[in-house]
């Protein structure tokens, strides 16, 4: 037997720590997997978010008002592709708001404005992928369409395709080993590039005609396309269509105590964060949960987080209440609910154990991202890691840290950095993941519901 020391500290399970979590885990994520499967894209994500916040109380910001009270719930929509939910506190926001940030695009294959095209009888759309992506992962995978498109009209469409049984689904071929041996010669990163991943959608001619067409799968394609969606091939380049895989979520392993599922970065810090938002009532502070987009391209456009959108909803409402919103700013606390990366002992080389998430050990703190030399990175100071860590200690909430990877190996970022530089103290909080932004990543049940545990605790801060 090991005498327990009282110097050191390890990380360890959930179930070491919290016995009891594990039905309230499972439960939690039976519901997720069904907000996943009804959010692919950032569009869905949006619209089910504000679907669920309308159905528990929250009302449309209107920033013409002239007071707000402990309590009230309001949505803001940015452009269909963003949200985000208040909770009005009970002290003015020049106190310090608490703001929870996730994001809710991930990697995928996007369409070019000009999609279609017929090669030897088969047509396809041509794509341009979206966020980081291992590109050899995406062919033989079955993929789904999503977006949105304009019509010559003004009006638009749109689009899910191939998430039911009986609708088509839509590949990317790859090459049959026995004639592959020049392919396999190629780096991994090379292994399909990215004009390689090209989707299959059609194989049938044009008949009803006696005319000769020059490319009749293409025309029967399109035809059947402006049959289904009324569209024309023109119609493409006014569209944001998104290609993804077509899986559900599901539960992995005789235990069912992990979930695959397409999207996790970040929709799985996303759903916690919400849920935590939406049961967070008559606060001390006022509570701000955003749903951000563009995090998987570096935060751009005025949907992602280096914009103003979010920056200027804080104005309206320290107008409202008649205080600075520099002041809010400096009193804040922000949490970047974004995954870490967790320690795959299949590739234990890239990751230092010792400062590794790992799944099962709960909500990862996460003090910095970036890459050589943390450059990039918000670096969480030692006061605002501290206040953190009470919250989840006063509140039992198992939680564990977590570094990118080896030093010098690679690295990354979240939206930290285009919220700390408000001069709002930041740092990242969410999932560690396995698989991180391949078609199906592992997550576990228990880290999910510690997750929202934590979200929910941070909510409570009044200090
Ligand atoms: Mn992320
Ligand atoms: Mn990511």
């Amino acid at each position: 037997m090991s005498r327990k020391s009282e110097y050191t500290h390890e990380y360890t399970h959930i179930l070491k720590n919290d016995k009891r979590c594990m039905d309230d885990a499972f439960d939690f994520c039976e519901d997720y997997k069904d907000f996943m499967n009804a959010s692919k894209t950032e569009r869905e994500c949006t619209n089910r978010i504000i679907e669920m916040a309308k159905e528990n109380g929250y009302v449309e910001f209107d920033k013409s008002i002239t007071s707000v009270s402990q309590g009230k719930k309001f949505f803001v929509n940015n452009r269909g592709k963003s949200v985000i939910l208040i909770t009005i506190g009970k002290e003015k926001i020049d106190k310090g708001v608490n703001f929870v940030i996730s994001h809710i695009d991930s990697p995928r294959l996007d369409l070019k404005p000009n999609p279609v095209y017929e090669c030897e009888d088969i047509a396809y759309f041509k794509t341009h992928y979206y966020g980081g992506i291992k590109k050899y992962q995406w062919p033989t995978v079955p993929l789904s369409m999503h977006g949105r498109i304009f019509r010559e009209d003004g009006s638009f469409v749109d689009i899910s395709l191939g998430e039911n049984d009986d609708e088509p689904k839509f590949i990317i071929t790859d090459l049959l080993p026995h004639l592959a041996k020049e392919q396999e010669k190629r780096t991994l990163g090379e292994g399909v590039t990215g004009e390689e991943l090209n989707i299959v959608i059609g194989s049938i001619p044009i008949i009803d005609t006696d005319e000769e067409i020059k490319e009749a799968v293409k025309e029967n394609t399109l035809k059947i396309l402006y049959e289904t969606f009324k569209i024309k091939e023109k119609d493409f380049a006014r569209a944001e269509i998104e290609f993804v895989p077509a899986s559900k979520a599901t539960d992995i392993g005789f235990d069912k105590s992990m979930i695959a599922a397409y999207g996790q970065d970040d929709k799985v810090c996303a759903y916690p964060a919400l849920i935590a938002e939406i049961e967070n009532e008559k606060p001390v502070k006022t509570s701000v949960t955003v749903f951000t987009d563009k995090e998987e391209i570096g935060s751009e456009g005025n949907t992602g987080m280096k914009a103003e959108y979010l920056f200027e909803v804080m104005e309206d409402l320290a107008d409202i209440q008649k205080v600075k919103v520099r002041d809010c700013y400096r009193n804040s606390i922000c949490l970047s609910s974004d995954v870490n990366s967790a320690y795959d002992p299949t590739f234990a080389d890239v990751f230092e154990k010792r400062n590794s998430s790992h799944i099962n050990r709960g909500v990862v703190l996460t003090k910095y991202t970036g890459h050589a030399g943390k450059s990039g990175s918000n670096d969480a100071s030692a006061e605002t890691m501290a206040k953190v860590i009470k919250l989840m200690d006063d509140r039992n909430v198992v939680w564990q840290i977590g570094e990118l990877g080896k030093v010098d190996i690679g690295g990354g970022g979240t939206i930290a950095k285009f919220v700390s530089r408000r001069n709002i103290d930041t740092i990242d909080v969410g999932v560690a993941v396995l698989s991180m932004h391949s078609p199906y990543e592992l997550t576990s049940k228990l880290d999910i519901y510690h997750t929202y545990l934590a979200y929910k605790a941070f909510l409570l801060n009044n200090n």
